[in-house]
């Protein structure tokens, strides 16, 4: 089909004033970037002005379209084992896929995982798994898909043939301010995630102030944006709120996260860790057909963290992608930091609130993430966070570790750790944090389905 085109500037102006530009304008705009003839400068205007203006029903359907066809689409098959992702949408300590992955593969769904770098103030799943020695997250489509039917379950970095049109937008909107809006969110997400060939999608939506979208109503317009782009391309999508008011789990940094998903899988995470983790598991086990209902789906989750089961598919995939599997038995071949700094109270109080984005902003400031694109990573830095909200503290009580490169680096994180973290007087009463898990949204029926439809025709407005 031919392509309506639009002018560049003219597709600025009308998205800047806040009218609609018709599909096949907007598919032209966004090929004319993939082909070249859009500059950066042209698209980073036109995707600040999606960040204040919104996109209609029909725009978001067309830009998930393109996005998705500017590379392979996997193939979904028609045999057993279903095919299972989940997705979130980015948090701090956020390891849950970690663990999670190989965890419902060992229980006969098929995890096709494909996952981003670290973004604005968020670790990403690839840059924690090449901390393992010798790791590769990149896989192209065919050895990805034969590591699905081998090993059920590969956990690969968005590659160049995966929804390439999307690793570009990505890549500009972490440096053009232009990552926190719903539409460009649930088309980056679900263009990759049904790039994968999936059955069922179940998405981790962060909310609290560590969270791209931050209000809960925000991010439940999010997750019912999300669950619609689903259901029109066939597959069923379940949403989790989560919380985000503190980081998930101690861990954050690369190599510390891979540690605490071992131990998590051993059954030895942190709490908040693990039961993130099951829920998400029992959702995805569920969608995948091998349990009958929820509780049966966690009970069977937990028996594989028991037994084992986890465990050794982690091993396997960790094997089948070139790297140390040893270090599931022994994580202290992981990257080590040579500088450990103890951050303490300074007095008694409570922990009444974390700022979760400065948490990650000290993180990527210290190597775990890149402040710039060719910025290198430090895969050994990062933090343990031993207090939550609500937690009271003595003076002088540890409140977390910095590990570091060097005195001078852990000594400025350990600043802005204690910046990001309030302690009050015990008597001033604590904002109460949010519940880990939230709402689950899920489109089933029809009455569902025309909600979340409407939802997401109000966001893009
Ligand atoms: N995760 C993604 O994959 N894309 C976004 O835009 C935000 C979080």
């Amino acid at each position: 089909m031919e392509s309506r085109a639009v002018r560049p500037y003219e597709a600025i102006r009308r998205k800047r004033d806040g009218l609609a530009l018709e599909p096949d304008e907007l598919r032209a705009f966004f090929e004319g970037y993939a082909g070249g003839e859009v500059g950066d400068y042209q698209m980073a205007a036109f995707l600040m002005a999606v960040h204040y203006r919104g996109l209609s029903g029909a725009e978001l359907d067309a830009l998930v379209d393109v996005m998705l066809h500017s590379g392979v689409v996997l193939s979904r098959g028609t045999a057993p084992p279903a095919r299972v992702d989940k997705h979130s949408t980015g948090g701090v300590g956020d390891k849950v896929s970690l663990v999670l992955a190989p965890l419902v593969a060992s229980l006969g769904v098929a995890v096709p995982m494909m996952s981003g770098r670290g973004l604005g103030h968020t670790g990403g799943t690839a840059d924690k798994l090449e901390a393992i020695p010798g790791f590769r997250a990149s896989l192209d489509p065919r050895a990805f898909q034969a590591q699905i039917d081998r090993v059920g379950c590969a956990l690969a970095v968005q590659t160049d043939e995966i929804a390439p049109l999307d690793r570009r937008l990505y890549a500009l909107r972490d440096v053009t301010a232009t990552v926190e809006s719903i539409p460009l969110i649930a088309a980056s997400i679900m263009s990759k995630k049904l790039a994968e060939g999936l059955h069922a999608l179940v998405l981790d939506v962060k909310q609290g102030n560590g969270a791209f979208i931050p209000e809960p109503d925000r991010a439940r317009e999010l997750a019912r944006t999300m669950i619609r782009i689903g259901a029109a391309h066939g597959v069923e999508v379940l949403a989790r709120l989560t919380a985000m008011d503190r980081p998930l789990g101690w861990a954050v940094g690369n190599a510390l996260e891979v540690e605490e998903s071992i131990f998590a899988l051993r059954g030895e995470g942190p709490p908040d860790l693990l039961e993130v983790t099951l829920v998400l598991a029992a959702d995805m086990l569920v969608l995948g057909g091998v349990a009958a209902d929820e509780r049966s789906a966690r009970a069977a989750a937990e028996r594989a963290l028991r037994d084992g089961r986890a465990l050794e598919k982690l091993r396997a995939v960790i094997d089948a992608q070139g790297g140390n599997a040893a270090v599931v038995d022994d994580p202290a071949i992981l990257p080590q930091a040579p500088v450990r700094t103890t951050v303490v109270a300074g007095a008694a109080g409570r922990v009444t609130a974390m700022d979760v984005r400065a948490i990650g902003a000290a993180a990527v400031e210290l190597g775990v993430g890149r402040s710039k694109l060719d910025d290198v990573i430090d895969p050994a830095v990062g933090f343990h966070i031993t207090v939550k909200p609500g937690d009271e503290v003595a003076a002088g009580e540890p409140l977390a570790t910095v590990f570091a490169s060097n005195a001078g680096t852990a000594a400025t994180a350990a600043r802005r750790l204690l910046g990001a973290i309030r302690i009050s007087s015990r008597t001033e009463p604590a904002a109460s944090p949010l519940p880990l898990i939230g709402d689950r949204i899920a489109a089933h029926h029809p009455a569902d389905a025309a909600a979340a439809d409407a939802a997401a025709a109000a966001s893009a407005t």
